[in-house]
């Protein structure tokens, strides 16, 4: 049995901690924006090299009030990718915006820049890159583009926290950055989680608004606002693993190199590419493989975690129906819903495990 991620080894690996900072978090009382809130932010700026962080309630809300911060809402356009977890386009759908999708670089799974021009129009206001598995986008061509046009970039950095793009940190590059801290991200909390991320500091401070029902003054209300705020508890459990964040993706790198060596000799098997001058934040590992079914199939029978991320692309799903996208539209994203598979990755997997894995591949 070799689960897909495996939190509980992770909690008892560093218990002590969680178990004295959640009593202190619980002991102060200070359940909401609590201290433990306003730390967080401040090792969480200085670790991005950042000027501000805002804590909120999860990645989704993130992105969400980090597009109205921007001041974008109703319908102004958005560009990102369809081969995301739903929340990117979401945010964009639930503020009245439109999405409008370029098709990724089947390389690194993230939006290929030289698509985004042609869809650019006079509504367009953002660009939202996605650090797809925990790789980078190709950042600096994305923010090239966004200056030439007067684009805002916000980076999705939900699965790719501490991930690397020539020396910066995601989250630190584009305009604005958004965090998840959902339990089975790189630093996940024990429950939902997110923050926003930015120099800016007319977002920063439209962010702290927005989260807390549109007040700077308690019960004076400037602008209509969310309930949207990090918990303290939460907070006081991502202080403790926020310092063992580095060593846990330098982990995940060091397995995915496991995982490269003992499937070099799969032929039906496409390890991940990393592109140059990016550290990878391996949130996920995941592969591309010519008989998916089969070798599912395979894992299911040893007991080894797997999962597709994602089965659909979202200009097909249902809900977007209204956008008028059809099959054939993103070819790239099309054969990626169709061959990825992500196996095991986290920090405690060992290498012995991985070669087990790769054997049941073989
Ligand atoms: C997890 C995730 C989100 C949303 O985060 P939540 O904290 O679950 O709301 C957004 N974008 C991507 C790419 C994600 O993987």
């Amino acid at each position: 049995m070799i689960p897909l991620i495996d939190l509980k080894k992770q909690y008892e690996a560093i218990k002590d901690e969680i178990d004295a900072a959640i009593k202190q978090a619980v002991g102060e009382a200070k359940y909401i924006l609590g201290p433990a809130v306003k730390s967080l932010e401040e090792q969480i700026a200085a670790y991005l090299g950042v000027k501000y962080a805002v804590g909120v309630a999860s990645g989704t809300d993130a992105l969400l009030l980090a597009l109205l911060s921007l001041g974008i809402g109703k319908d102004d356009e958005v560009i990102t990718t369809p081969f995301t977890f739903i929340a990117t386009a979401e945010a964009i759908w639930n503020i009245g915006a439109k999405p409008v999708f370029v098709d990724i670089d089947p390389d690194t799974y993230c939006l290929d820049p030289a698509l985004i021009e042609a869809k650019i129009t006079a509504r367009t206001k953002a660009i939202i890159p996605v650090h797809l598995y925990g790789h980078p986008a190709d950042m600096y061509r994305i923010k090239e583009i966004a200056k030439r046009h007067g684009l805002r970039v916000l980076e999705d950095c939900a699965q790719s926290f501490g991930a690397e793009y020539k020396g910066r940190k995601v989250g630190a590059i584009g305009d604005v950055g958004c965090l998840s801290f959902f339990p089975g991200k790189n630093l996940g909390c024990y429950g939902d989680g997110g923050m926003i991320t930015t120099n800016d500091e007319a977002v920063f401070e439209k962010a702290k608004i927005l989260r807390q029902h549109g007040s700077r003054k308690k019960y004076f209300h400037a602008i209509s606002g969310y309930n949207s705020r990090l918990d303290t508890l939460q907070a006081a459990v991502l202080l403790v693993k926020l310092k063992h964040l580095d060593r846990w993706n330098e982990l995940r790198r060091r397995n995915a190199f496991i995982y490269a060596e003992a499937l070099a000799g799969n032929k039906t098997a496409k390890t991940p590419f990393i592109a140059a001058q990016v550290k990878h934040a391996f949130n996920y590992y995941t592969i591309r493989i010519a008989n998916r079914e089969e070798a599912m199939a395979k894992l299911n029978r040893a007991g080894i975690g797997n999962m597709i991320y994602y089965p659909l692309s979202l200009h097909l799903q249902e809900v977007y129906a209204p956008l008028g996208y059809k099959q054939g539209d993103f070819p790239k994203s099309e054969q990626a819903q169709q061959t990825v598979l992500s196996l095991p990755m986290y920090a405690e997997l060992g290498g012995e495990q991985i070669k087990n894995i790769a054997e049941v591949l073989a």
